[in-house]
């Protein structure tokens, strides 16, 4: 019996109820020989309701003390996960990420972990403790201060500790039984996935199904960790995330053509307006955007007005950034030369994922079409070997969603697909 890491998220320690839920869970796994490792989320809806409140008290909070705000929430979830523990009858510590040496970059509010050095964590399990860490937060190498990973990071300290620790499995523990083939709140035709290889998990994770973190498969692929996504709620086998496919009974499970369908709506649009077409301009623009340490998705360039040899570029962005880029824009206005931005936050991105996509070219016409039966209007699309992705009014995410999801013939004969917690936000 080998290490296994177990990640709870926060709806499934939501409540004192769900502590003692899952430390039963974790008692478990520990009786049957494994040494414990449990990465363990912020309460609920802690972490938002922390951020409501900062930005009650300053609208641009400073990164340093929004981090130290933050990973409060991830303390009190892993103090009282081991109180619940040692009530049982076992014994457990619980670790800061800092403690646990999650060592990050010094980027506050979404920190890359650049080493893992779990020493502590090492000795606590040889002491016979399980050991439970706070996910989502970690130390910086240089400044020595608390960095966290950015939303929904506990799933990336995780892996990073399976990867330290050299662990046969990385389980994380949700509010649904598994990666289904689009999020089951709002396909409930959605079916679960039994394997699903790396690849298409970071291109599903990377538009938006946030049942794990891009991050974190990133991670998981490089250092091979396999993850078993499932349910803290039922004791259904969930899915496996790993480079070659399981074995079911006597037969493999297939490389499907199409995974899934993902879909984002936390992103916004800035349409930068009136763009000289001349060279160097689009790299004038996302140098400032670069320089603010924001992250870009999708980027169009519209063809330029020939009276005018002027052009729009609009690219898209999380909503959270929209503030930072539209003051790092207006600051550079004269630099670039542009005549005004626009900022639009009422948009979703529906993504469709397989690997089959090489292979099928009917697949991009068949997406579109399903949208346009479904009278959904284009705004910008992107593509990659296994991905479309469009960007469309936020209104018509949902249907546009269940379009395509039966389009592509993935809806399942049952409703078999079981939302457990969470609020959904
Ligand atoms: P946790 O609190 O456990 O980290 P999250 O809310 O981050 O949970 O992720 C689980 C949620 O991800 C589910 O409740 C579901 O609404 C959403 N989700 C989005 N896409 C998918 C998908 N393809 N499969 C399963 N869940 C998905
Ligand atoms: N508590 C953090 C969040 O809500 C991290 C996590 O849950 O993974 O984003
Ligand atoms: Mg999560």
């Amino acid at each position: 019996m080998g290490l296994v890491v177990q990640k709870y998220g926060g709806s499934s320690v939501a409540d004192a109820e769900g502590i003692k839920r899952v430390a039963k869970r974790i008692v478990e796994a520990k009786k049957n020989g494994h040494q414990v490792v449990v990465v363990v989320s912020a309460m609920g809806d802690t972490t938002d309701e922390l951020i409501d409140l900062a930005e009650q008290v300053s609208p641009m909070p400073a990164g340093r003390e929004f981090d130290m705000l933050l990973t409060a929430g991830e303390r009190i979830s892993m103090a009282l996960l081991a109180m619940a523990i040692k009530n049982l009858g076992h014994e457990a510590q619980s670790f800061t990420g800092s403690q646990a040496g999650v060592i990050t970059d010094s980027v506050h509010n979404k920190a890359r972990i650049i080493d893992v050095t779990p020493g502590r964590i090492r000795e606590s399990l040889e002491q016979g403790n399980i050991a439970i860490v706070a996910g989502f937060q970690g130390v910086s190498q240089d400044k020595k201060d608390i960095t966290t990973l950015g939303r929904g990071g506990s799933d990336t300290t995780a892996v990073a500790l399976a990867a330290a620790l050299d662990a046969e499995v990385c389980e994380i523990y949700t509010d649904v039984d598994g990666v289904f083939t689009a999020d089951p709140r709002v396909v409930k035709k959605a079916k679960k996935i039994d394997w699903i290889s790396f690849e298409d998990m970071l291109e599903l994770a990377a538009s938006g199904s946030k049942v794990l973190l891009h991050r974190c498969v990133e991670y998981a692929r490089r250092y091979n960790i396999p993850i078993h996504v499932r349910s803290s709620f039922s004791g259904l086998q969930g899915t496996w995330v790993s480079s070659e496919p399981i074995e079911q009974g006597d037969k493999k499970v297939e490389q499907a053509i199409i995974s899934g369908v993902a879909h984002d709506t936390s992103e916004a649009k800035i349409t930068v307006v009136g763009v000289p077409d001349k060279p160097g301009e689009a790299a004038a623009i996302f140098r400032t955007i670069s320089d603010a340490e924001i992250n870009i998705d999708m980027i169009v360039q519209n063809v330029s007005a020939a009276s005018t040899g002027l052009t729009d570029i609009s690219f898209t962005l999380p909503k959270a950034e929209g503030r930072k880029a539209i003051d790092a824009l207006e600051k550079n206005k004269h630099g670039i030369g542009f005549d005004s931005l626009r900022y639009d936050d009422q948009i979703g991105k529906i993504s469709l994922v397989g690997a089959g996509m090489k292979t099928n070219p009917g697949v991009t016409a068949d997406f579109f079409t399903a949208l346009s039966d479904a009278g959904v209007n284009i705004e910008l699309i992107s593509t990659s070997e296994i991905r479309i992705s469009v960007v469309t009014r936020a209104d018509d995410v949902n249907e546009a969603v269940r379009a395509v999801h039966t389009a592509f013939g993935l809806d399942s004969d049952s409703d078999e697909a079981v939302v457990y917690g969470g609020t959904g936000r």
